[in-house]
């Protein structure tokens, strides 16, 4: 915080009763009760979610010695600590922010828009950073309670501050300003997809563009037509600094790219030029970059420190990824955050993490300029509230934690004196933090204890995981569970890391179709309840060992499981499958006469749950099929209710039933492919994130003359001469071959690439005629920007079936962006 507050002061400026006592300073606000750092100078701030209430942790946290708390006027206190009462906290936190924000004189910059905001955020800090101490807000904390703790971020030692803001409804930026109130703006750009939040883009950019209401200068481009509409009519021309591809704008650009380096050059209005140079050149780059440009030049930075930060910007986009390491390692690769901020991000990450053997911490000396040693503490703070097992430092100024850290501690002096002494056999079920500034070149660390990887990968972001399963928990009442299907490696995506990242976020329940699936799980730690979808007999000595729920689908094997229980004197919980319409497995109503007999006289297998499973959801012309299953399952699931002294839990819905039935959401859903990205009833297809992203890279490109063929049978024919490029895929990853010959595309730098030939094993060849290519350049297969229902479709088959294709030799990796 900027400025440190007694309790009666913070009590004053959020407007709340203060209760009890507190003697000292507050100089940081907390709102997570696993992220205390300095309990005696914390404010604990009880956010009142959809998931949980944070005052429930106030007792464990007073004993952890947090003497203030911020909470709901209807909750109750207790001696030896103060309580600051509001109707509010998230307004109380808001306000708070607010006050911080004031007392910070120096430049605030925010930044808004559609896409961009946190690379924009990133890059900027990075060019900034070699002349002012910044602060920016960690990752994309940019929503109603993550411009707050950006703001709490700031220090007074700092020079200046990058704020991202976002916001998904009308009405919501209001407040944010009150917060941020930036002197200079950034406009980052405006996305085409229509959001809910909104009835149209321009009010999307009207709502954005509140950010601006007390900003000295707003930074835009003048070719997004409507955010220049906006921009123009709302404020007047002394604030507006515009860019252009064309004339008319205060900074005319143009770009010529060659050979890979594009040059951008900038005129302003008073024919003053500038020109930089940057290994980047797909246009939302360039948009990115000019926007970072021309709020470095007008905060004061010369051309040539900006030439040499552009320099040193890394083209991989900034977020924290998990990657298979050796020896059953498992790394978390932040480095590209050399902040402290950041630090504490990764750092809350690795303690998401399953458990594994030792935690490890690898980081270097923090580089940034203006920054004081007093860094330093705080990082020994930071790693010992995080039990970190081993720390291993590089550089010379990070050396002085030894002293202070709880931790092993061992020390190199570059990045290659460290790479000569990591040996593999050092880690074994490690989890391995690498964090570090850029000029440590860390990511050589992180190619050095990374499992070996082919060209393909499967990147799965976990933002977007977290946003398709919020989208679905909004259509539900607070109370219904959700199941989350993790069966078929969780639909492509990789079982373990999602059903650790679903367990974080609070869902009930997880589904595998076999025994073995659930076995890995819980050898991984996944701790939450598992249902399986189809065992067999001779997998009940599992089930018991590993705690897994077996699904009863037959009276025969119900005996069986009964039989095997009673003889080991074992009880065991079971879900019965009740078949009302989809004839797959499952008791239909003629056998409940025989089955509530079973039932009774068994009681050791206790009914965890009863479900049903809708065949037709997705299509609007079964509903009233589907209707008729729900009732047919209310009626069977009743007759054997009434014959038991407990309630399971009832289930039928799918993803497309809880989009088509919500009325019939019962006590329980089960959430499968609306998870993974793809909205199957098409209604809300733009409100799900593609979590997914397939990617290979060219290995070889070859020119070739009109009517040479491509591939086996000779299938693929050149119509007229062009270049065609080998991609490191097949069929044995999971590249269908039905895409051969144009069926399926690829996107290389943006473009479209059509299949030519047959796909291949291992390669499939791809037309790139028209797109300027090199070797080892990227191509993306299935991801957001490619629409997997259309893929499907082309080739005959369903979303699903792409997905659970991908083969588990292509390696996944999981990121935050
Ligand atoms: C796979 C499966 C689901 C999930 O279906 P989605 O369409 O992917 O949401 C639900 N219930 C059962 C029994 C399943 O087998």
């Amino acid at each position: 915080m900027v400025q440190a507050l007694t309790a009666l002061q913070i009590a004053h400026i959020v407007e709340g009763k203060l209760q009890g006592d507190h003697p000292g300073l507050i100089s940081r606000v907390s709102i997570d009760s696993r992220q205390i750092l300095q309990p005696e100078a914390t404010i604990f701030v009880a956010l009142r979610g959809a998931k949980a209430d944070g005052a429930t942790f106030i007792p464990q946290l007073l004993k952890e010695g947090i003497a203030c708390f911020l909470i709901h006027e209807d909750q109750p206190i207790v001696d030896g600590a103060a309580f600051i009462k509001v109707p509010d906290t998230k307004i109380a936190l808001q306000k708070l922010a607010a006050f911080q924000r004031k007392q910070f004189e120096k430049p605030v910059i925010g930044i808004t828009g559609s896409n961009g905001k946190t690379i924009v955020k990133e890059w900027l800090g990075q060019l900034l950073s070699q002349q002012y101490s910044v602060a920016k807000s960690p990752k994309s904390y940019n929503s109603q309670v993550g411009v707050p703790l950006s703001v709490f971020e700031i220090q007074s030692y700092h020079q200046v501050a990058i704020l991202e803001v976002g916001v998904s409804k009308k009405g919501e930026m209001a407040a944010l300003e009150t917060i941020a109130k930036p002197n200079l703006g950034i406009f980052t750009n405006i996305g085409s997809a229509h959001d809910s939040g909104f009835s149209s883009t321009l009010e999307k950019i009207e709502e954005k563009a509140q950010l601006f209401r007390n900003s000295d200068l707003i930074i835009y481009c003048k070719d997004l037509k409507e955010v220049a509409q906006v921009l123009e009519r709302q404020f007047p021309d002394e604030k507006l600094i515009s860019w252009s591809d064309q004339a008319g704008a205060d900074f005319t650009r143009s770009i010529k790219t060659q050979n890979g380096v594009s040059k951008i050059f900038l005129m302003k209005s008073d024919l003053s030029t500038y020109t930089f140079q940057t290994g980047l050149s797909d246009n939302a780059s360039l948009e990115n970059l000019t926007n970072t440009i021309i709020a470095s030049l007008t905060l004061g930075v010369d051309a040539h420190k900006i030439q040499e930060g552009i320099s040193n910007l890394r083209q991989v986009d900034m977020r924290l990824t998990l990657k298979p390491g050796i020896n059953e390692s498992l790394l978390i690769d932040d480095t590209y955050n050399n902040d402290l901020a950041g630090l504490r991000v990764a750092l809350d990450f690795m303690r998401q993490q399953r458990p594994k053997n030792r935690k490890i911490l690898i980081l270097s000396d923090f580089k940034q300029q203006g920054q004081p040693k007093k860094i330093y503490p705080e990082v020994s703070r930071l790693i010992n509230s995080h039990e970190i097992d081993l720390v291993i430092a590089v550089g010379e100024e990070i050396q002085a934690i030894e002293e202070i850290i709880d931790a092993d501690f061992s020390t190199f002096k570059s990045t290659s004196e460290l790479n000569q002494s990591l040996k593999a056999e050092d880690f074994a079920s490690d989890l391995i933090l690498i964090t570090g500034a850029r000029e440590y070149g860390f990511e050589k660390v992180v190619n050095h204890l990374q499992q070996r990887i082919h060209g393909t990968t499967l990147e799965i972001n976990l933002n977007a995981l977290t946003h398709n399963f919020n989208f679905y928990k909004r259509k539900l009442k607070t109370d219904t569970k959700v199941m989350v299907m993790v069966k078929a490696f969780a639909y492509g995506g990789g079982a373990t890391e999602i059903a650790n990242h679903i367990q974080q976020m609070g869902a009930d329940y997880l589904a595998v179709a076999y025994t073995d699936e659930g076995v890995a799980l819980r050898k991984q730690g996944i701790r939450l309840p598992i249902m399986v979808l189809n065992p067999m007999a001779e997998s009940f000595q599992l089930c018991k060992t590993f705690d897994l729920e077996p699904v009863v689908f037959s009276l025969e094997f119900f005996e069986q499981l009964a039989q095997w229980t009673s003889s080991e004197s074992h009880s065991m919980k079971i879900h019965l499958d009740l078949d009302t319409g989809m004839h797959r497995l499952g008791f239909e109503k003629v056998h409940l006469l025989d089955l509530i007999p079973l039932i009774k006289r068994n009681p050791q297998l206790e009914i965890a749950s009863i479900y049903t499973h809708l065949v037709g959801a997705d299509e609007e012309i079964h509903s009233s099929f589907s209707i008729q299953q729900l009732a047919l399952f209310s009626e069977m699931s009743q007759a054997i209710l009434q014959n038991l002294s407990y309630k399971p839990i009832l289930h039928a819905l799918n993803s497309a039933g809880i989009v088509a039935f919500p009325e019939h959401q019962l006590d329980m859903v089960r959430l499968g492919i609306g998870l993974y990205g793809v909205e199957v009833t098409g209604k809300y297809t733009s409100e799900l994130q593609s979590i997914s992203t397939l990617k290979t890279t060219i290995s070889q490109i070859k020119s070739l003359e009109e009517g040479e063929t491509v591939g086996y049978s000779r299938k693929g024919v050149m119509a007229k001469p062009g270049k065609i490029g080998t991609l490191a895929i097949g069929y044995a990853d999971g590249y269908d071959r039905r895409f051969s010959n144009g069926k399926g595309f690829v996107l290389i730098h943006g473009q479209k690439a059509p299949v030519i030939g047959n796909v291949c094993m291992d390669m499939v060849m791809v037309d790139i005629s028209d797109i300027d290519a090199k070797p080892g350049d990227e191509a993306i297969i299935y991801g957001p920007e490619i629409s997997l229902k259309e893929l499907a479709d082309q080739i005959g088959t369903i979303p699903y079936e792409l997905l659970t294709n991908i083969s588990t030799r292509v390696k996944r990796v999981y990121y935050l962006d």
